[in-house]
């Protein structure tokens, strides 16, 4: 079995994440770049299966700048196989489509039998991307799996939604997406830290996966402008001298919530 894991690195949740105001990307001076933590537990949910299923081979890919080498070979860290990481300046605020049509070309060249991604990136949050790379490669795709189960012909789990939770299954080659239900990503060691030097870690750029991120053929959507979100208004503080209620429920009235 071979899987591929699709991860992204992000801007530290915890840091002050900012957009450029000129290219609408990321700021990512702002806040330390980090293994996005839903690609961690789809990274873990990998592994799990590796642990379990001794032969099993775990491949990481990521698109994304130079600077994200330590970012990826955390993964290797953790004890992925090996990565592919897709540099390119010409991928520099790449679309969703264009993303997708890179990843899927990527794990194509990877080979596989499953894919496993994260719902939603927590920086772009499209939580797009898993469902266009199985629409591209023209396999099925298994979205939002609170639950995960791996067999060697099929992949299947569980879709909680706000109805109720639905059985899915799928045969291989698949792409999957999880959701946070799943487990945690595993501590690094310091000896998965070193042994990680020493793995396979590929890199290479568009025009090697046949991908020319400027064809005037092919549509992409454009960024026209960027505003940063205003600031929030202060809010009103209800001191309770016995009168809170009363206090509340006329502050409610007045902004037309009841
Ligand atoms: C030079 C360069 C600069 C970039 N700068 C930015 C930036 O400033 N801000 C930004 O948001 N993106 C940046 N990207 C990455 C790319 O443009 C986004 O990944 C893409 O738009 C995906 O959108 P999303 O995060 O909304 O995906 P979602 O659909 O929300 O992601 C869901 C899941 O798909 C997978 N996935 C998504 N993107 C990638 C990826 N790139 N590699 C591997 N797996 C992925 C992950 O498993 C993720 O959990 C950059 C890429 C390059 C090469």
């Amino acid at each position: 079995m071979k899987i591929v894991v699709l991860i992204k690195e992000v801007p530290d949740t915890w840091g002050e994440r900012r957009l450029d105001l000129e290219t609408g990307l990321s700021d990512r001076s702002g806040a330390s770049p980090v293994l996005d933590e839903i690609d961690e537990r789809a990274v873990e949910a990998a592994l799990a299966y590796a642990d379990a299923h001794p032969g099993t081979e775990v491949e990481v890919v990521a698109m994304a700048p130079a600077s994200s080498t330590a970012t990826i070979r955390k993964a290797l860290a953790m004890g992925a196989t090996s990565a592919l990481h897709i540099v390119d300046d010409a991928l520099r605020g790449a679309d969703l489509l264009l993303t997708a049509e890179v990843l899927a070309a990527a794990v194509k060249r990877a080979g596989f039998d499953v894919v496993i991604a994260g719902n939603l990136s927590t920086d772009g949050g499209g939580g797009v991307i898993p469902a266009m790379v199985a629409e591209v490669l023209g396999i099925p795709q298994l979205t939002g799996l609170s639950a995960l189960e791996l067999s060697d012909s099929a992949v299947s789990g569980d879709r909680v939604s706000d109805a109720g939770t639905m059985r899915v299954t799928g045969d291989l080659p698949a792409v999957v997406s999880i959701s946070e239900a799943l487990p945690e990503g595993r501590f690094t060691t310091f000896k998965g830290i070193m042994a990680a030097k020493k793995k396979p870690y590929e890199t290479m750029d568009a025009a090697a996966l046949g991908i020319e991120p400027d064809d005037p053929t092919v549509a992409r959507y454009i960024m026209l402008s960027v505003a940063e979100r205003p600031p929030r208004a202060a809010g009103t503080k209800i001191v309770d001298e016995g009168d809170a209620g009363e206090k509340l429920a006329a502050f409610l009235l007045a902004e037309g919530v009841l």
